[in-house]
């Protein structure tokens, strides 16, 4: 991995370098910087004064790919080349959005269910990573153009409920945009960064951050405690946003003119003209009471007042999430300390009065909504240029990760709500006589039988010299880097052999999951406790009767038949009861397979010890 000259210690990087900061929206994507002479974050902008470019690739005849404003123009036109909501597919496979297919106008493969969606443009198939790059060196060649030098290095914000497959995802469009990206932030942290909550290191904050942009909803509740930020909870609709007040504005419309859903459908053009002229009714009346204007040769009005009772149903929809976030976090109302505004959607005044209502305080609405997350990269991308030395900004790990060990059990390595980068390695030994190899298997989740987790990886390490059972030494070692991705190394440390991987799972959870994951642990921890006390005393027995199996065929010569006799029934006894039953019944079957063979054991070893001295002796003349 190419992190040439960052210290993920300090955060210091060799000065002089321009990191920008970027905001990779569903919707809208943009740039910022620190401002090299106020030091302040600003959105960087063409000379027609756009900050935002629109998240929409168009491809055209020959091969040649729009993106932004001019590949927005084709929406209408030609739907099945002009692709937009990228972001809702990267890490994505195509069962993870069978059910939303309708939703895009453009071809979304589906002949492997299991693996990462590809989409179909022309002739072409690009996959979402692809596609997110292409917005990406839009974004590179435009800072370039407007900075007047080289840009190289990133910081992009993903939603916090983005898994390892969707952060991966866009670290590999960054890649393939020819971006170093340093780091890949939260958005509600950036967003807090970009007011300066979280800056100091005393400050303990809870914060909520409202996230209200084209077309999805997030609401994120962090704690801020010594310049780390710890997602409490996530909630939100990931299919409701500003889109949805402009399609109910078309609605409004059409009732009022007698146009039916059908007449509508039909003429493309016509209900094209009609939502951009919603969207522009909505923006007006962000500011304005009224709003007049043409489509389709009739001239169409909206209040402020009529706007709001056709929102407001969708409010409260979000204000439900909010009180969700809460209560999943174990939080009043009262408990947050600041509230943030982020998404263009929140320039809606019956928005911001929601939402400032809820909470019973004010909301940050002081800087402009769709610019406050490129802001906070920005920040961001400052403090690992080394610029900004009080801070330290850490995430922490939303699942705990660890490796399968006997009987399926989950063997936890790095806990949840571990603060990353972090580093937690575990030695292992091998089970059996001369065995060659060991199976690594990586989980993520929080219960303690790996079936019930989410397996992330698996590899073998091969090639361990004949040992007896239990000599090797393995050591297993998790590395989570800043980003959250995952390294897992195995060494077998008498011998030196090693194999390691990068974590990259083919296609992630939900938030849901996630959330359902933890929610399962919670649930299922009492039934979790006794299957793994089950599953160790089934493993303990397994272990002991190999041991007396080769003990008494070693040292036959020191036994009675009676004796082998005996010892062949309790290991066949215990083995019976490692089938079939309980774990107390289990542990009695050790009990007495112990109790029967520690007085060979004993003999054995006495013989053994008259043996050396015998030799003694002998040595003796
Ligand atoms: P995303 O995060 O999804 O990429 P943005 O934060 O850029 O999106 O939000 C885009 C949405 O904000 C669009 O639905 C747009 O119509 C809406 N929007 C932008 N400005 C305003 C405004 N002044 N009033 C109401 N809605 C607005
Ligand atoms: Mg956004």
């Amino acid at each position: 991995m190419a992190k040439i000259g960052i210290n993920i210690a300090t955060g210091s990087l060799q000065k002089n370098e321009m990191i920008v900061g970027i905001d990779l929206g569903t919707t809208n994507s943009l740039v910022a910087i620190i401002h090299p002479d106020t030091g302040k974050p600003v959105v960087l902008k063409e000379h027609d004064g756009m900050s935002l470019v629109p998240s929409v690739v168009h491809f055209g005849d020959k091969g040649v790919v729009t993106v932004g404003t001019e590949a927005k123009k084709y929406l209408v036109t030609e739907p099945q080349h002009t692709i937009f909501s990228v972001k809702r597919l990267m890490g994505k496979s195509y069962n993870d959005v069978r059910e939303h297919t309708g939703f895009f106008s453009y071809k979304i493969i589906d002949d492997n269910t299991e693996s990462l969606v590809k989409i179909q443009a022309g002739e072409n198939f690009y996959s979402p990573v692809e596609l997110s790059s292409f917005i990406l060196k839009e974004l590179k060649t435009r800072a370039e153009h407007i900075l007047k030098t080289p840009v190289t290095k990133a910081v992009i914000t993903v939603p916090a409920y983005f898994n390892d497959a969707q952060r991966q995802a866009t670290r590999d469009a960054g890649k393939l945009a020819g971006l170093d990206v340093l780091r890949i932030v939260n958005e509600p942290t950036a967003a807090s960064l970009a007011y300066g909550l979280g800056l100091s290191r005393e400050e303990t904050k809870t914060i909520a951050v409202y996230d209200l942009g084209g077309g999805t909803f997030d609401i994120s509740l962090l704690r801020i405690n010594q310049g780390i930020f710890e997602v409490l909870s996530t909630n939100g609709d990931t299919y409701l946003g500003g889109d949805d007040f402009d399609r109910a504005i078309v609605n409004h419309w059409a009732a009022q003119t007698g146009l039916s859903a059908e007449e509508l459908a039909m003429h493309k053009r016509l209900s094209q003209e009609l939502r951009l002229l919603a969207e522009e009714a909505k923006i007006c009346l962000s500011r304005e009471e009224s709003f007049s204007g043409q489509a389709g040769g009739e001239t169409l009005t909206l209040t402020r007042g009529e706007l709001e009772t056709l929102i407001s149903p969708l409010v409260q929809k979000t204000i439900f999430s909010c009180s969700q976030a809460l209560s999943d976090a174990g939080l009043t109302a009262e408990a947050i300390d600041e509230v943030v505004m982020v998404g263009g959607s929140t320039r809606v005044p019956l928005v911001k009065q929601e939402v400032s209502r809820f909470f019973g305080k004010a909301v940050h609405d002081e800087l402009n909504p769709d610019e406050v997350v490129a802001l906070g990269a920005a920040v961001q991308a400052d403090v690992l240029a080394g610029n900004n030395k009080d801070v330290l900004l850490l995430d922490i790990t939303p699942l705990s990760l660890g490796i399968e060990t006997m009987g399926g059990l989950m063997d936890v390595l790095l806990p949840r709500n571990s603060k990353v980068p972090a580093k937690a390695g575990r030695q292992y030994t091998t089970q059996k006589d001369g065995q060659s190899g060991i199976r690594i298997a990586v989980y993520q989740g929080e219960r303690d039988l790996v079936k019930d987790n989410r397996k992330l990886a698996e590899f073998n390490l091969s090639g361990i010299p004949a040992m007896p059972a239990g000599l090797p030494k393995v050591e297993v070692s998790f590395l989570v880097n800043a980003d959250g991705i995952l390294t897992v190394r195995a060494k077998e440390l008498r011998s030196g052999i090693e194999q390691s991987i990068e974590v990259k799972p083919q296609y992630g959870l939900t938030d849901a999951e996630v959330e359902k994951m933890l929610l399962d642990s919670i649930t299922h921890a009492r039934e979790d406790i006794q299957v793994r006390a089950l599953v160790e005393a089934q493993t303990e027995a397994g272990q002991l009767m190999d041991t007396t199996r080769n003990f008494i065929q070693k040292n036959a010569a020191f036994l009675t038949p009676a004796e082998m006799e005996e010892t062949e029934k309790a290991i066949a006894a215990l083995q019976a009861l490692t089938a079939s039953g309980t774990k107390d019944e289990i542990q009695g079957g050790i009990e007495r397979l112990n109790e029967l063979s520690r007085p060979y054991a004993e003999r054995v070893m006495d013989q053994a010890i008259s043996q050396a001295m015998k030799g003694k002796n002998i040595m003796e003349p």
